[in-house]
């Protein structure tokens, strides 16, 4: 995902990069099956120039992420669109302080700043694949759910109560901390302090 710095001009050139699920694979770690991932192909549509001395990307990714409902465990797909732009200026004799900077700097050419849209690059060549990664992981909900109302799995039985019901006793919804305390109670030996 190569950009060459040194054919840019100032009025912005497309360019476009296919980033596949094997990709993201092995950039995040992650493991063949997955739950989580690129559900097909990512499409990154970038316009490049120079700004004086400075590189200014923006574009858009396209796609989707495969996800997989907190609640009811099914795996769905969640479209994509997501616009981006990123200021690089040159590095020149600076070395960013943290470690893992420095080394993409030196391995990438391009070293991303704490504001993410922001950074260095050094050479006439920049690798995008890093800001690509950091800016995909951003779009990966915390807490996935298939649908806003996702009635999710029955704590009893395990059925999808989305599509069927069952005959357990409506349960109240337990939270960590009523959990915590019972087992407080259990280790007090009932004597709630
Ligand atoms: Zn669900
Ligand atoms: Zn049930």
């Amino acid at each position: 995902m190569k950009l060459h710095v040194d054919r840019l001009t100032d009025s912005p050139t497309p360019h476009r990069f296919v980033l596949t699920p094997a990709w993201w694979r092995e950039v995040s770690g992650s493991p063949e099956d997955a739950s989580e991932g690129l559900a097909g192909d990512l499409e990154a549509e970038v316009r490049a120039h120079k700004m004086g001395a400075d590189v200014y990307l923006e574009g858009e990714l396209r796609g989707a992420l495969a996800l997989e409902c907190g609640r009811c465990l099914a795996r769905y797909r969640q479209p994509i669109r997501e616009a981006f732009r990123l200021v690089l200026e040159p590095a020149g004799d600076r070395v960013p302080a943290d470690p893992e900077g420095a080394a993409a700097l030196a391995r990438d050419g391009v070293y991303l700043s704490d504001e993410v849209e922001a950074g260095w690059f050094r050479g006439s060549e920049i690798d995008l694949g890093g800001f690509f990664q950091e800016g995909i992981a951003l779009l990966f909900p915390v807490q996935p759910l298939c649908r806003e109302d996702c009635r999710g799995l029955c704590p009893s039985c395990g059925v999808d109560r989305n599509t069927e019901s069952c005959s357990c006793p409506e349960t109240s919804p337990s939270s960590p901390f009523a959990a915590l305390r019972g087992l407080r109670h259990q280790m007090t030996g009932g004597e709630e302090r």
